[in-house]
């Protein structure tokens, strides 16, 4: 198996392709990827959305290239083409704003503003070198914008190398996830998996966040045990060191915790996946609204993927079951669930969001962003269980920093 087919979607770079119509972004697409045939199936004037193409882009490794044909400045279809944009752009880590040498259009520039304002870096490409070179005025222009930018020809795939090493060298920081594990555990630890086998879990196979767990702990040589919680208080008395750790699915975190001796670690998925796919310090800020709802209050739970709804849904059953019960009050909830994710939460008191291991970190900083945004505080399901249980102090010990900025109450 390819290092592409290997790496989740969510792992993979996320390179947009914006620009005008007729600036030969389909040529660049090939030409960065190596490809003779045009890989762009959205027709013009038909379709606002975005094509989405893994890619080994060499030396950069897997990528997702979104092609953005359908979102340029054509067609009637204003503010859906505005969404769509703004949904592109959320999940965007780097983008590549292709123009001519004719210079910048009014399209571009405002494009060029909401990409700032998304924070997503941008190298302005400038293609079609071969029949129009830049004039200086141009280059002059884009440098005193501070923007990153170059001349090729995609046709000729003459400048294709530099793009790769431009992005390379502005590819942001965030794109690079924080490590699952691998700041908890050392070579040779051992280390306790919690999974329940209960109807809400997919038949004859285990979900992402516990595949991922299960992969960064064979990368760093830790041994680990899987058991489902009632077997637990066995698995433990038969052990003879402790383990290092002791990672539960959240939904059972109280009966874990009463079985694990309180001098063991104990975190669960969705808490490594919180620091992981977002951030763990702004997601525990989320927990002081959770203590502060009250009747009539409501409250968004999102989760990034779709599936069908089971009898013990974690996001649509469990979680607003356990809320109703801890507040002792009714509570109000909107849901969600896939990719798409509402542009104003301002009629929330608190987004529950799940560990979010289909998206890539920059969408669900994204996320998180812009419910801040709207005033409203997020956490996610690990935390608000272990909150709701009373052991989110117990939950966040593996993490210093954060525990540590929990105590002093700046988070
Ligand atoms: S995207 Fe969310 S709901 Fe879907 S498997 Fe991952 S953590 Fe669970």
């Amino acid at each position: 198996m390819s290092e592409l087919q290997q790496t989740p979607s969510a792992n993979r770079l996320h390179i947009a392709i914006l620009g005008k119509r007729n600036m030969g972004k389909s040529t660049l697409i090939n030409a960065l990827t190596g490809q003779s045939l045009a890989i762009v199936s959205a027709q013009p004037g038909t379709t606002t959305d975005p094509v989405y193409k893994a890619m080994e882009i060499l030396p950069i490794g897997p990528c997702t290239i979104i092609d953005t044909a359908g979102l340029d400045d054509e067609g009637e279809l204003g503010q859906l083409r505005v969404e769509k944009t703004l949904q592109v752009l959320r999940k965007t880590d780097i983008a590549l704003l292709t123009i001519t040498a004719a210079g910048l259009t009014d399209f571009d520039s405002q494009l060029l503003a909401q990409l700032r304002r998304n924070d997503i870096p941008v190298i302005v490409v400038i293609n079609k070198q071969d029949q129009l070179r830049a004039e200086p005025e141009l280059l002059a222009q884009l440098h005193q914008l501070g923007l990153p930018h170059l001349s090729l020809s995609a046709q000729h795939s003459d400048g294709i190398d530099s793009l790769k090493q431009l992005i390379i060298q502005h590819s942001p920081k965030t794109f690079e996830q924080p490590s699952l594990l691998g700041d908890l555990v050392q070579a040779g630890d051992s280390v306790v998996l919690v999974i329940p086998v209960d109807s809400g879990m997919p038949k004859g196979r285990l979900i992402l966040p516990q595949v991922q767990t299960m992969r960064d702990l064979l990368d760093n040589n830790v041994l680990f045990q899987v058991c489902k919680p009632e077997q637990l208080p066995t698995l433990l008395a038969n052990m003879v060191t402790p383990p290092k750790l002791v990672i539960t699915d959240s939904q059972v975190f109280q009966q874990v915790a009463a079985a694990t001796p309180d001098d063991i670690a104990l975190t669960s998925f969705s808490i490594l996946f919180a620091r992981h796919k977002g951030d763990l310090l702004k997601l525990v800020q989320g927990a002081k609204a959770l203590s502060q709802l009250s009747a009539g209050d409501k409250v968004f739970i999102a989760e990034a993927c779709t599936h069908h709804c089971q009898a013990e849904d974690i996001g649509r059953v469990k979680i607003p079951g356990w809320i109703r019960q801890h507040i002792e009050a009714e509570i109000e909830f909107g849901f969600c669930a896939g990719r798409d994710y509402p542009a104003d939460l301002a009629n929330y008191q608190l987004v529950i969001h799940c560990g979010a291991c289909m998206l890539n970190r920059k969408e669900m900083l994204s996320r998180i962003e812009l419910s801040n945004r709207c005033g409203v505080p997020v956490l996610n399901y690990g935390l608000c269980i272990a909150a709701m249980h009373g052991i989110l102090d117990r939950a966040l010990r593996p993490f210093a920093d954060v525990h540590q900025a929990w105590l002093d109450g700046k988070a």
